[in-house]
């Protein structure tokens, strides 16, 4: 049976058009971009090509906000260094406890180096308090970060609403977007985010190009300095095959976007119905009102998520747990600690999440593999009973983390 991919967050194929697109940039169009002869001149047009190409996927006011650099993570490290270069007698950042850690990560570095980090809570359905957001907003404050959709439960953020806010009180606004672009309708334009990471790897392009948006006029300082590629503002000769792909990538997103928030969102909510309906003791993590079309999280009480991956696995079911730079950890994700799921079911969530490619042949062959998998490993849970869980499971082992 051909294996059924559902861990599409993580990553995504390569689409075969885009594929076919890039193919001669390593062939016969391998010229440098900078070259002025035709071999870099036709590089140097197929890369405007895409920048017009993610400004129109973004809804970015002109194609010069758009810089291309290496990845997601390196996106969001330019955004957030930048702003404190810019600002230095600014020495607060604002983010949440649940970004990814490309801006996890930084933020701690960041704090070791004498930065204050205020890190917004989420509720237990993973949505954020805009009044705790807005007693923290002052001239303090070099830059807000906060994700537009949460790579675990596909949570979305008001970030419309929180840059106008941080606007209003003189900040810079920055999103990590990685999860939304080519998810959901963009546009820039008409919003007051000054900087918007994404990523080429989740929207069907290839690993390792990414973008940084660069509201005009908003004060810059590069990461990379050297020669004079993208106006000087990320150095490096140009990835010109994968920048390539990335612009028919967001092409195709664009033409796909109703597919993604129709059909990709009810494949993704027949998914949830059937799985509820025929496992008892299961839930949907995050707030089921405002999520991305094509993510489900699911907590399966008193298993072990590993354990289901595997089994699935051997069905040739890929899901996941949690994000991809977490497992191999076997402490809960710091998404389901911050909104606060008990550990008997915080262990057993797995993360579902869809593209245009999936079909419905394949929703209901995994909607038929869950139940027996879950009951099989129930009967080795020490929270499991006869028919059920047993009373106080929270007793019956300590916590893992308090
Ligand atoms: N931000 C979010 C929300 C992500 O989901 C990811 C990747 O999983 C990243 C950033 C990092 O992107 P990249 O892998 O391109 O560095």
């Amino acid at each position: 049976m051909e294996p059924v991919y559902m861990d599409n967050n993580a990553t995504t194929r390569v689409d075969l058009e885009v594929v076919d697109v890039m193919l001669p940039y390593f062939s016969e169009q391998f010229g440098n971009p900078s070259s002025i002869h035709s071999f870099g001149d036709k590089v140097g047009r197929a890369v405007k090509q895409a920048r017009k190409q993610v400004q129109q996927l973004i809804g970015a006011e002109r194609d010069s906000e758009i810089i291309f650099t290496s990845c997601g993570t390196e996106s969001d490290s330019t955004a957030i260094l930048s702003a404190l270069k810019t600002l230095p007698e600014r020495k607060e950042i604002i983010t949440t406890v649940v970004e990814h850690p490309a801006i996890l990560t930084l933020c701690e570095h960041l704090e070791k180096e004498g930065y204050k980090v205020h890190y917004l809570e989420v509720d237990k359905k993973g949505r954020l308090d805009l009044d705790a957001y807005q007693s923290l907003l002052s001239d303090q404050v070099a830059i807000v970060s906060v994700m537009w959709a949460n790579n675990e439960t596909g949570v979305l953020f008001p970030v419309e609403k929180m840059a106008e806010m941080a606007h209003a009180a003189g900040v810079l606004f920055h999103t990590d977007a990685v999860q939304a672009v080519g998810k959901l309708p963009i546009n820039l334009k008409d919003s007051k985010i000054d900087m918007l990471s994404l990523s080429g790897h989740k929207l069907h392009a290839p690993k390792g190009i990414g973008v940084l948006y660069l509201r005009r006029g908003v004060r810059y300082r590069p990461l990379l300095r050297g020669g004079h590629q993208e106006r000087g503002r990320r150095a490096g000769t140009e990835n010109s095959a994968s920048i390539v792909a990335l612009g028919k990538a967001a092409e195709q997103a664009l033409a796909h976007m109703e597919y993604e928030n129709t059909f990709v969102a009810a494949m993704r909510d027949r998914l949830e119905a059937g799985i509820l309906d025929a496992v008892p003791n299961c839930f949907v993590n995050g707030d089921p009102g405002s999520r991305l079309p094509n993510t489900s999280n699911i907590a399966f009480e008193f298993i072990e998520g590993e354990a289901i991956l595997m089994l699935l696995n051997k069905q040739g079911i890929a899901a996941s747990s949690g994000s991809a730079c977490t497992s191999g950890s076997l402490e809960p994700s710091h998404v389901m600690r911050a909104m606060d799921i008990p550990y008997t079911a915080a262990h057993g969530s797995i993360r579902f999440s869809l593209s245009r490619y999936n079909t419905m042949d394949e929703i209901e062959r995994v909607i038929e593999a869950v139940p027996p998998i879950v009951a099989q490993l129930r009967k080795l849970s020490p929270y499991w009973g006869e028919d059920g869980p047993v009373d106080e499971p929270e007793k019956a082992f300590a916590p893992t983390y308090a």
